[in-house]
């Protein structure tokens, strides 16, 4: 229906979730813009659209290039400036597109009349896959970051919780004896990765399965762009995610499922509301049917 088509179809309209260890606020349709905020973890992934609650976040996960997902990284970083934020962002970019990016912020500069002299580019880091990273002011927070199959490079990540706890064989000690194991250098506590958030960027369906680690986030989000069934041909050519996929990984993965929450984006923008809600329920199996929970 026309009326709740455009609804869903303004990108300044937030879209507000509520996790156990984060609320998601932000916009998420195909060709029109995504933008994912995560105000409890002070991360970011995508800038299709900069709203001003996206200026006091400090860490900007960008998955790829397409213009949808990127066209407001440098309104981010201006919008800071204007606005007295002292902190450098910190954005992070797969690495096969970082000279890319460098060359257009450079360019945009230019064109809005930025001295040479007074340009300088913001806090780029070039993620690669596998390699971890903790986030700039919040070293409680790590990425490793997965390449995913899209029309354009792309990479998805997970953020993990990282802590220490006390190791197996010491859990029944009383305080005075860990005090004294500690005074003798006994290494009593142990790393410990919990991976909160997995998100994928734009790609095809098969990227889940070839990244199944993501099903053990807390959360989960990954992109649904196509819905009916004669979209299926169209989703491959267009390197994007259908929900039959979707379904096959659920159905194949199962029991090794340990998400509380599977949330889909980038919704085609020639869905409605209703046809999207309608078509989850007729597709998703009846166990994740609580998990599974369009981003509109
Ligand atoms: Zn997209
Ligand atoms: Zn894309």
């Amino acid at each position: 229906m026309a009326s709740e088509s455009k609804y869903i179809h303004n990108a300044l309209k937030q879209v507000h979730l509520e996790t156990s260890c984060t609320s998601i606020n932000g916009f998420s349709i195909s060709g029109l813009a995504t933008y994912l905020q995560f105000p409890e973890l002070d991360f970011q992934v995508d800038m299709g659209e900069c709203p001003l609650s996206a200026t006091s976040i400090n860490h900007v996960f960008l998955t790829h290039a397409h213009g949808d997902h990127a066209r407001c990284l440098m309104r981010h970083h201006s919008l800071r400036k204007m606005m007295g934020v002292e902190r450098d962002s910190a954005y992070y970019l797969p690495e096969m597109i970082v000279e890319g990016a460098k060359e257009w912020i450079r360019s945009e500069a230019m064109f809005e009349g930025v001295p040479e002299s007074k340009f300088r580019l913001p806090d780029i880091f070039a993620v690669e896959p596998g390699k971890m990273v903790s986030l700039k002011y919040r070293k409680d927070l790590t990425l490793k970051p997965f390449c995913v199959k899209h029309s354009v490079p792309t990479m998805g990540a997970t953020l993990f919780l990282h802590k220490r706890k006390l190791k197996e064989e010491f859990l029944g000690k009383t305080a005075n004896e860990i005090i004294e194991l500690r005074k003798n250098n006994v290494e009593i506590t142990r790393e410990v990765y919990e991976p909160l958030l997995s998100f994928t960027g734009d790609c095809l369906g098969e990227s889940l399965i070839q990244n199944p680690e993501i099903f053990k986030s807390r959360i989960l989000v990954t992109e649904c762009t196509f819905l009916d069934r004669e979209d299926e041909a169209m989703s491959r050519k267009k390197g994007h995610t259908h929900l039959q996929h979707i379904v096959d990984a659920l159905n194949k993965f199962d029991d090794e499922i340990t998400c509380e929450k599977i949330i889909l984006t980038h919704f085609s923008m020639k869905y409605s509301e209703r046809h999207i809600r309608e078509m989850l329920d007729q597709n998703v199996p009846e166990k994740f049917k609580e998990k599974v929970i369009p981003f509109i």
